[in-house]
């Protein structure tokens, strides 16, 4: 959390500022500053310039301002606040409260307000120039060509490559567990044995998954996230669902229907 639909959502909140011009933008934590050009450059880049355009790609929020291109990344507990409101109001590990001590980035507008993000636990960056190439295809939109070409080749299990950013971008643990839990597959296969039919089926799955939880309101809203402890049942068969470790994140699966 946020994933890729919390994410679409500061995108489209964010996009109340487009055509705004930057008066100043302020980093209360410098270490939130992530690359080469340090606050300096950041400033000067920025100042009097127009925000021309907001647009995503996975969970990287990308804002162009003047001829640069600033990244906003917002890891685990970050949200986007745009001229005092936030499009999500609770993530999962965090709370709705805004802790002044919390705001790690605020680019103010000539016009009047402000876009801001706050993150508590602070695994977000801001970064000028983000290089975006390195970025897999967005998961809201990738094909299964892409996808079998994200999954080819790779011993490491399916789960892992699929919250790769750099294979699949956009996917966090939440919405891969509800979209292997959906296709019926078992996250800890490799990932090069998913063959032709099956990418069609995971491709679609992927793409359902994001546009129902979109519709739900969160990437939390998945029909096993309440299952995801001990004794958590699979709503599809009532098999008891299993627990393990993949890509560093825990993961539930059905073992009665995901193979
Ligand atoms: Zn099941």
């Amino acid at each position: 959390m946020p994933e890729l639909i919390e994410v679409e959502m500061y995108l489209k909140s964010a996009t109340r500022t487009v055509g705004r011009t930057v008066s100043s933008v302020a980093l209360p934590d410098p270490q939130y500053l992530k690359g080469e050009p340090g606050l300096d450059a950041l400033q000067s880049s920025t100042h009097n310039q127009n925000l021309k355009q907001v647009r995503r790609i996975g969970k990287l929020l990308i804002l162009e301002v003047g001829n640069i291109s600033l990244g906003l990344r917002f890891g685990m507990t970050g949200r986007l606040i745009i001229d005092g409101e936030s499009p999500v109001e609770r993530l999962l590990y965090t709370t709705a409260k805004v802790d002044q001590d919390h705001i790690r980035f605020v680019m103010n507008f000539t016009q009047g307000g402000e876009l801001a993000v706050v993150d508590p636990r602070r695994f977000g960056s801001v970064e000028l120039e983000p290089n975006e190439t390195v970025l897999g295809a967005d998961a809201a939109k990738i094909s299964p060509q892409e996808l079998g070409a994200a999954l080819n080749n790779s011993k490491a299990a399916l789960k892992a490559v699929l919250l790769n950013q750099q294979k699949v971008a956009g996917l966090g643990n939440l919405l891969c567990d509800e979209i292997l839990w959906r296709a019926g597959l078992d996250p800890r296969r490799p990932s090069r044995s998913v063959r032709k039919p099956e990418l069609g089926v995971l491709a679609a799955a992927i793409q359902d998954t994001i546009k129902e939880l979109t519709r739900r309101g969160g990437s939390h809203m998945g029909d096993i996230q309440q299952e995801r402890h001990q004794s958590g049942i699979c709503p599809k068969d009532g098999g008891q669902l299993q627990r393990c470790t993949l890509g560093g994140r825990t993961t539930w699966w059905c073992p009665e229907h995901q193979h």
